[in-house]
This record gives structure tokens, sequence and C-alpha cells, in this order.
């Protein structure tokens, strides 16, 4: 068996694994113990990776239309395409939308090929819609995307203030590292309007109101001035102070006008900035809820000027801290792929367009900036650009206002599609569909959100024609006629030619430069260890990347937060789940990853809920201008009154009506483009359905069912449908396989009950009510696997009394709700660890330890 060092496919924290092959493919994975990142744990997702291998669903020809073609011919259209695009309608007419999922060397080739080949800019990612705020904030602080923070310095914090970051579920394993640092005495301020799992184990939780972090921050810094904090040595000898910030900042900033803005109790206000005032060793940490802000960029610089003035940056413990979502978003930055700058850290000021047309030896420079995501989509549906390239994402689903992304797909001329899939919304817009590697098969390099670069390295071989996205990219460019600057064999070939660009004519200007790195061989390039470049403090001599060497203090002043409108009285606030990632295409195909969040839920205030007339647990329609869909709903006192907040991963393949990507505008924040997922306005009103039921599958369905409401669910040796709706069931039914029929119905309950049964095993089921009872799933599930067939399969349960589990907590050693409170009062434990030791939840992976804690904060309080 073969051990293999690689990086997780999932979040930006990066974490290092060791990875057995076991099998043609099958894996085991652990936590690498010597990477810097995660020192051998893992999360849920990580841990469960080896269950995402398998080749369901997977993309393994080239396709055009529906047709199977061959590489050559595929590749063939591509290039011819976009070329006579070009040549008829310039340069601009063309796009690349691409994605932090794509390793440093596929990017750098797509960059290349679009920034200096075809001459257009016109290349965004998907990183846009993640952290381009915290880009283009520092950027106009440090004159450099430099990321001033590591890991190491949560480990030296005496204060850590997380800032719309979910962190325990959205980055795990940073999370412990905090945790770990607050069981040796640093306090923990959470910032964010939902009381999170994260919030919930916080020191202090301000709930602030959506949007109004720029006035939290600049009272903090005004308190802070007035009490003495401001390093006024560290401004003057490393900061460039606007002449009247100063004056600007005290108007409107006093501590009680602030807690009115951001809505929080005034004497929580006051202990958050005294805490602050007080602690030098503070990190700032922040994510998507910073990020995901019509005013990102500004709520990035509010943090950036608060670190600048109290001198809490370059030193240990000390500095303000973006993390990002996507494994190799901040390679992807490396390389320039973002439309807006142009390649190793430079933007498009003339001397570097020169330095880097030298390097390539290009034919034809992007002159400008190109579009960012949403104007390039909207290019796209007004007819502006023709041929458009996606690698790697799924922008049907996840650009805000999706619904018009897809009318944008439908009407462009000529969509390439290179994806790992074959069937996703956005696949389902492409005239040519390209077979790409992997996680798991892909070879190359991926940066983390603390600059550590790491290699992903190949755990399999190349399944049917699939291959590697830097490959495509080179084939394409060499099918236009630029044989010679593209000829990679391998991904060892780009990474250096990216180094030797990170150093070209680079004075020590930019921070970003991997000097030794250019120098190795093949073999170094296989052999490379996780290191980190701009060591572990960039700014840690007080010099910026600015002209003058000085960082800059941004006038940032809060905008106004209009109230609620009279059709839309609500807010509506998009995220993550624990155990999902993106559109799931992945984690969707993990069992186990399923039971923490089985459906998408639309979190509501139950006073809301209340007031508007909905159930907990009944289905709601969420509506806003773009769009409305439909979710079950879950009350939660952790909302702020007047808020809704669903997740992202649901799609149109894996849930009908329930898709969060049509809801959000498409406004985004001036500077950096990036949309501000964070705060739409919407309505929500209940649904009423004639049944509710399940559809249990041993095969996966061509399309998903026809009713009003149905989400996927991933289940061991099958598929769970949930589903409501009017009507007939006979479309239903329909979907049902082929076999023996056993049936039971009661007119008089509204219930019916269908098994079908093939080759002597469980085979579908169908439980439909009118009632709104139905039995709880896991044992008719596991009748899927069964080696024989149950006689009670229409009851849905053994003989006899049946425990309901309730919800799965810790998927690791899936462990239900009924257990851990079972275990808590008859074994009195008081602590998670006890909870561990007495029946393992919480022991592996860790992701559920907030969980745990919940559960026992709630069991004290009803004991005490
Ligand atoms: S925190 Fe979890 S998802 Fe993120 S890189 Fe680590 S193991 Fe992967």
């Amino acid at each position: 068996m073969m051990e293999v060092r690689t990086t997780c496919a999932y979040c930006g924290v990066g974490c290092g694994i060791r990875a057995t092959v076991t099998g043609e493919r099958t894996v085991k994975i652990a936590g690498d113990p010597d990477h810097p990142a995660n020192r051998g744990r893992l999360c849920s997702k990580g841990t469960h990776l080896g269950e995402t291998v398998g080749l369901e669903g997977r993309l393994l020809a080239p396709m055009i239309g529906n047709r199977r073609a061959g590489w050559d011919k595929a590749l063939d259209l591509v290039a011819k395409r976009f070329k006579e695009t070009i040549a008829r309608h310039g340069p601009n007419s063309v796009a690349f939308y691409v994605s932090g999922q794509l390793l440093t060397e596929d990017y750098y080739v797509a960059n290349k090929l679009m920034k200096g080949f075809i001459g257009s800019a016109n290349i965004d990612t998907n990183s846009r819609l993640c952290m381009s705020s915290a880009v283009a904030g520092h950027m106009r602080t440090f004159g450099e995307d430099v990321v001033p923070a590591t890991y190491d310095d949560l480990d030296a914090a005496d204060l850590i203030v997380l800032v719309g970051s979910n962190t325990a579920w959205c980055h795990p394993i940073v999370y412990q590292r905090i945790r770990a640092r607050c069981e040796e005495g640093a306090k923990l301020v959470v910032i964010d309007p939902r009381r999170t799992e994260t919030a919930e184990e916080a020191d202090l939780h301000l709930p602030i109101r959506p949007g109004s972090d720029v006035a939290l921050m600049t009272g903090l810094l005004q308190y802070c001035r007035e009490a003495g904090v401001v390093d006024e040595d560290y401004l003057a000898a490393h900061v460039a102070v606007p002449q009247d910030f100063w004056d600007q900042l005290a108007e409107g900033n006093d501590l009680w006008s602030v807690a009115r803005t951001c809505d929080v109790p005034a004497a929580d206000l006051r202990h958050f900035f005294d805490l602050f005032a007080a602690t030098p060793r503070t990190i700032t940490l922040f994510s998507q809820g910073i990020n995901q802000a019509t005013a990102g960029t500004d709520q990035v610089n509010a943090m950036t000027n608060l670190h600048l003035a109290t001198g809490r940056i370059g030193k240990p413990g000390a500095a303000p801290f973006s993390i990002t979502g996507q494994p190799n978003a901040m390679g992807g930055r490396e390389v320039g792929g973002l439309a807006s700058t142009l390649a190793a850290h430079r933007d498009f000021a003339p001397e570097n367009r020169a330095s880097v047309q030298r390097f390539w030896a290009a034919p034809t420079m992007a002159e400008k900036p190109g579009l960012k995501a949403v104007d390039l989509f909207r290019a796209i549906g007004e007819g502006r650009i023709k041929a458009l390239w996606v690698m790697a994402t799924n922008p049907a689903v996840s650009m805000p206002d999706a619904n018009a992304v897809r009318a944008a797909l439908a009407a462009c001329p000529f969509v390439v599609v290179s994806d790992v899939i074959e069937k996703t919304d956005t696949g389902a817009f492409a005239h040519v569909r390209l077979p790409a590697a992997a996680w798991g098969e892909k070879d190359g390099t991926v940066t983390n959100s603390d600059r550590t670069i790491s290699r992903q390295r190949a755990l399999f071989a190349l399944p049917g024609e699939a291959m590697p996205d830097w490959w495509i990219v080179k084939e394409v460019a060499r099918r236009m006629g630029w044989k010679t600057a593209f000829a990679y064999d391998r991904p060892a070939d780009i990474w250096r030619e990216h180094c030797r660009l990170s150093t070209y004519e680079n004075n020590g200007a930019r921070r970003f430069a991997l000097p030794g790195a250019a120098q190795g061989g093949n073999a170094a390039y296989d052999a490379m260890l996780p290191f980190r470049w701009g060591g572990d403090r960039p700014f840690a001599d007080g010099r910026f990347s600015t002209e003058d060497g000085r960082a800059r203090l941004v006038p940032v002043a809060q905008k106004p937060l209009p109230g609620p409108l009279a059709k839309w009285p609500l807010t509506l606030n998009t995220g993550r789940y624990r155990d999902q990632w993106h559109s799931m295409t992945r984690t969707g195909l993990a069992p186990k990853l399923a039971r923490h969040r089985e459906e998408p839920l639309v979190e509501v205030h139950p006073a809301d809920g209340a007031r508007l007339g909905l159930a907990d647990g009944g289905l709601a329609r969420v509506e806003t201008p773009q769009g409305e869909s439909i979710y079950r709903v879950a009350f939660s006192d952790g909302q702020r009154p007047g808020e809704l907040f669903v997740p992202i991963h649901w799609t149109d393949r894996t849930a009908s009506g329930g898709r969060t990507g049509l809801l959000p505008r498409p406004l985004v924040d001036p500077l950096s483009g990036q949309p501000g997922f964070k705060r739409t306005p919407a309505a929500i009103a209940p649904v009423a359905t004639q049944w509710r039921g399940f559809l249990l599958l041993a095969a996966e369905l061509a399309e998903r069912p026809a009713c009003l409401w149905a989400t996927r669910v991933a289940v061991p040796a099958g598929v769970l449908w949930e589903l409501a709706g009017d009507g007939g069931l006979q479309r239903i039914e329909a979907l049902l396989p082929r076999g023996e029929r056993i049936e039971a119905q009661d007119p008089a309950r509204g219930t019916r009950r269908i098994a079908v049964i093939a080759g002597g095993r469980l085979a579908g089921a169908l439980f439909v009510t009118a009632s709104g009872e139905l039995p709880p799933r896991d044992w008719l599930i596991a009748q899927l696997a069964a080696p024989a067939v149950a006689p009670t399969l229409l009851a849905g349960r053994a003989p006899g009394v049946q425990a309901d589990r309730g919800p799965i907590v810790c998927v690791c050693f899936d462990v239900g709700l009924k257990a851990i409170v079972a275990a808590i009062r008859d074994q009195h434990l008081a602590d998670v660890a006890a909870i561990g030791a007495a029946i393992g939840a919480g022991t592996n992976c860790g992701s559920c330890r907030p969980a745990l804690a919940r559960i026992l904060t709630e069991e004290n309080s009803h004991a005490a």
C-alpha cells in the first residue's frame, strides 16, 4: 500500500493529508502530523474524503453537445471557435470563468493564455465571490495583497476576534486551534448577526445589525484613540495618515451612537472595546461575513486601520487575518486569476504590463483589468461576450441572481465547461464539455490562507479520458497558434516558470517571491515540503509594498442602513453547513456527511415564525426580487428577529425549489466587485401541501422527482428523496424501479406505502402521508443493503419497539442526539471530554464539539 502526502480538497485552511491508497479507487485518509496547518487533525469533510473518490457521476470523455468526441476533435473545436470569435469581435468578446478549486499550475496557464496571448483580462474566478474584498482591502492599505498573519499567530494571541466567520463550521481546524488557545486563557469575541456554534462558545458575542461592521470598527478606533492606545510612534514611522483622518473619525463614532447603529447593548460594546484596548496581542480574523458585502472593502479597511493605528501588525499574535473559503483561492491570487490583477501580485500599471510581456514574450497583453464576475455574466447576457470557458465551477448555482446567469449562459453562442462531474447545472448550457481530473488525480500546488504552499499529489491514475486542467488549457493554446509559449510537459515546468515570474524584475517591492523554488528540478518538485512565502510576518520590519514603503490608513465611513421595505420586510443571509462543500458535487456523495443537515433549512427567529404563521418543521417560500425558493423551516433563537438564513449548497439537481443562488441581488462592492450575499431584502410565507413523503431508491434518478418540493440525501447503498406536493402521485410512483411491489393504503389517514423488491432485496420504497406522520428513515435505509427482505418493510421499522436516534451529531461515530442526551443525564457527564470518553462522540475530527458543548449547556439549563 502506498502512502501519499497531499492536501485536503476543501477549505482554505489547507490541511495536509496522509493518504494510503488501498485499491483501485479506494483510499484511507489521515491527517498529516507534519503539516503546519493541521498537525495531524482533519475535520469531518477532510476525514470523509475517501468516500468521495468513486467514479459515480463523473464526466469521463469529451462531449460535443450530447455526443462523445475524441480529445482532438473537442480541443480543435474550442480553439477554432475562440479564434474565430476573437478575429471577428476582438479579444474582449471571449472570457474564462475559473475557480479556487484549480491548482496554481492550472490557474497560471489559463491566466497566461487570456492576459498575455488572447490579450484580454476577461478571466475571473469564483474566488471573486469569496474573498476579493480582502484582496482589494489589502492592496489599498498595504500596497499588495499580503495576508500579514499565520496560524501560528493564533497560538500567540491573547484576544481573538472573529468577524463574520462561523469558524467552527467553515474552518474547523483553525477553530480547534483557537479553542486550544482559549483553553490557555485567550479571550474569544465573535461579531456575527447570528448566534452560531462559534458564537455560542465565545466569551462575548456581539450580534450586530448586518452591515454595521464599519460603524463598529471605526467606533472602536475612536475609543482606542481616546483611551491612548493608538501607537503614535508606529504611525509616524510606518503609516501614511490622511490629513483629516482623525477629525472625520471623531464624528458620530461615540460608543452610544455606535451601539445604536449596531443594535447591540452599549455595555457589551464597551466590554469589547475595553478588551481590545487592553490586549496588544489581538488577532482579528475575518471571512465571508465581511467580504460578501457591498461595502466589503471598507469593512476590511476598517479592521486594517485598527491594527495599523494600534501598531498591532507584524508582531507575534497581532494582525488582521483574512481566511479564505476555497482550497486555492490564495494560489489564484498569486498567479493573477482575478480579472483585476495581472500576475505575480502585479497590477496593470504600464511598467508591470511591459515587464510581464517581456517575461512571457507575449504577443498581445491585456491593456486593462477585465470584467469581474457579476459584470462578466452581465456582459454575456448582453451579447458582448460571445465565447465563455467555465473551469471547475458552477456559476448557474453560485452566482447571485442565478436565474439571470442561466439566461446569459443559454444565450451565449459558445460555452465550454471543463468539470469532473457529468451533470451540473452549468454543464447543461455547454456546447462542449471537457473531462477534468479530480482531487486524487491532480498534481500541483495550492496555497492556503496563511501563505503556506503545499503539494497536492495524485493518488489514482486518470480515469477514462479525464485530463488535468493545465493540460487542457495548454492544448487549446497550442491549437490557437502559441506552441512554444505553452510547451509544458508536466506541472513542474509551469511551477518553475511561475516562480521565475515572481522574482522577475522584482527588486523587493513585491513580497510575493519564490526565489529558491525556481531552481529545483522535477525531483525537487515531487518531493516539495510545505513552505510559507513571505516569512512568518511579512511586515515585521514596518515596510509595506507601497512606493514610499508606508501602509495607508484608509478613511471609511458607515453607509446608511435602510430599514425594512414594505414588500420585503426581512433580510436574507446565506452561508455554509458544517459538513457540506459548495454545490455538493463531492460531499454530496458521502452519506455520513449528509447526516449533519440532511436538507436545506430556512432559519427563522421564533417570534417572526409565529407572527408570519410559519410552523417549525413546515415548509415556507422565501421570496426576493430575484426569485423564490422553498425550504423547511427551523425556528432558531440564534437568528436576529427580522433575519433569515439559508444554506448555499443545494442545486437544481439536488432540490426542487431549494436553490439559494437565485435569491441574492447582483449588487457588488464598488472596489472589489464582490457580491453582497449577506443582506438581501426578502419575504417569507408558509407553504401548504396536500402530502409529504419520501422516496428511497437503490439507484440514482436521472432527473429529480417532479413535485413542489424535493431534496436529495445520499444514504448508504442508495439515495433518499424527501418530498412534498399536491395532487396525484402517479409521476412519483413511476420513479420506482421495476420489481415485485408490495403496497398498503389507508385512505382515512391519507397514507400510501409501496416497497419494491428486486433480486431478493429492497430496490425502492415510497412512503406518503397526508397527516404528516412518517416513520424514521434509518431502518428502511439499512434495508437497501440487507441480505434478505424484512417482513415489516411497509411498517418502516423492525418488529418490536425501535429507538429513535434523533439527528446525527457526530458523523464520525454515527452518534445521534438522543444517545448524547441520555449519556449526559444517566452518566452525569460534565464536559465535552467526558462525553467523548463515554460514547466516543467528538473524539475523531472534533467538528461536532461545539454542538456537544451546546447540548451540554441546554441539558444543564434544563437540570438547573
Ligand atoms: S479544515 Fe476541514 S475542510 Fe478545511 S482543509 Fe482542513 S480538513 Fe479540509
